[in-house]
Formats: structure tokens, C-alpha cells, sequence
């Protein structure tokens, strides 16, 4: 799976629609301080599912869509769409029926944020595995922020384990465990419950 284009729309200073192709090989992107740089990056991992405003440098995730500036009001809406490359076949089954798949996020204010899989709408959690099992996301060791390698050599060996079985593409596994464990234990409480309400008849 590889991500061959991120186009943005109202997104943090990217008013325009603006389209950024990733070639094969290494992309750099360059310019003044301020130019959107670190913007670019943080739409990668916004349209990943992050879902921390904090990691996106807002004092909440409405602050992702355009402020406005001296020449032109605000937006409503932010938008980014990840084109990806699937013709691997390596995505969860409901969407491996394509070679493209194309993941928005879209976020209006006051209404939060939406997402849609070649313009099917999807769960959060759906676009979440998608990247996990792919050994990427919004807060996978493949996006590498600034401070995050002292992080790592810092860290405790259950941390960096976490680390490892992210760059093995097995955080999806864990994340579908996680879900089945909280069925169970609601299942367990309902059994129990059932089991009290049968013992009060009887
Ligand atoms: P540096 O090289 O200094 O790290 P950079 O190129 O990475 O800079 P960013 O940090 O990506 O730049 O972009 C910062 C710019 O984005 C600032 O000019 C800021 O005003 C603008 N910006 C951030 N959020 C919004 C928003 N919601 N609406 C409009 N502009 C925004």
C-alpha cells in the first residue's frame, strides 16, 4: 500500500485546493518558516484518524480548518483526501474490491469530523485499522515528529515493544482484540444481569 497523492481543502493555511504528488523515492518539501511545511504533515496524520487536537498544535480539532486572514474570511469545512495505491490487495477485506482507494476526512464545525472510503462512508475505527494494518497511521512509529527518536531510546520496554509490533503491522490485531475483550465483558455483565433477573423469577 502506498500513498501516491494527499490533496487538502480548507485545511489549517491551505485555503486553495492544493494537491501534493508523492513520487517514487524520497520527497522533499521545502521552504520559508511558516509556509505549511509541518501543516502538510499533520494532514497526513489527520486524515489517518488522529484524534488528539493537541498533536495538531489546536486548542481543539476545529482549529484544523482555515482561520481566516487579513484577505479572506474563514472556512466552514476542512477536507483532506490520501490516495492510495492498493493494487497489493493488502487492505481489510471491505475495501479491498479496488487498485485505488481513496480516504477523506472532512470536518464542518459545530458537526465534527466524517469519513469516507471511495466515497463510502466508514466508521473512524474502519480508516484506523485500514492503517494499522498497513504498519502506518496517525501515531505509528512510520511518522517520525521532531523529539520522538529521544522518546523512543528513552523509553520503557513495554513502550517500545508497542513500537515494534506497530512497524510489524500487527497494531490492527491488537486494536480488533481490544474490541472483542470489551464485547466479551459486556456480554459477561449481561449474562450476569440475565442471571439475576432469572434468579429474582424463579
Ligand atoms: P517552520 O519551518 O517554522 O517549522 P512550517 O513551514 O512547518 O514552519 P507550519 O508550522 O506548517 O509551517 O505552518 C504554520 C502556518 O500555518 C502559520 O502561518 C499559521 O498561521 C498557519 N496556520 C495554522 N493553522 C491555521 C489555520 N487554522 N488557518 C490558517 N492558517 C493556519
Amino acid at each position: 500500500m502506498k500513498i501516491n497523492r494527499l490533496r487538502l481543502l480548507g485545511f489549517k493555511s491551505f485555503v486553495e485546493p492544493t494537491e501534493l504528488i508523492i513520487e517514487k523515492g524520497l520527497t522533499g518539501v521545502v521552504g520559508p518558516n511558516g509556509c505549511g511545511k509541518s501543516n502538510l504533515l499533520e494532514a497526513l496524520r489527520w486524515a489517518m484518524g488522529e484524534t488528539s487536537y493537541k498533536s495538531m498544535r489546536g486548542s481543539n480539532m476545529e482549529d484544523v480548518i482555515f482561520a481566516g486572514s487579513q484577505s479572506r474570511p474563514q472556512r466552514n469545512s476542512a477536507e483532506v483526501t490520501l490516495f492510495i495505491d492498493n493494487s497489493n490487495r493488502t487492505a481489510p477485506a471491505e475495501f479491498n474490491d479496488s487498485d485505488d482507494l481513496e480516504v477523506t476526512r472532512r470536518i464542518e464545525r459545530e458537526a465534527g469530523s466524517a469519513y469516507r472510503v471511495n466515497g463510502r462512508d466508514v466508521r473512524a475505527r474502519d480508516v484506523r485499522l485500514l492503517f494499522e494494518d498497513a504498519s502506518t497511521g496517525a501515531r505509528s512509529p512510520a511518522l517520525v515528529g521532531q523529539g520522538r527518536v529521544g522518546e523512543i531510546v528513552s523509553a520503557q520496554p513495554q513502550e517500545r515493544r508497542r513500537v515494534l509490533e506497530d512497524a510489524a503491522g500487527i497494531a490492527g490485531l491488537h486494536s480488533r482484540r481490544h474490541e472483542a475483550e470489551l464485547r466479551l465483558k459486556a456480554t459477561e455483565a449481561n449474562l450476569e444481569r440475565l442471571g439475576d433477573l432469572i434468579g429474582q423469577l424463579t
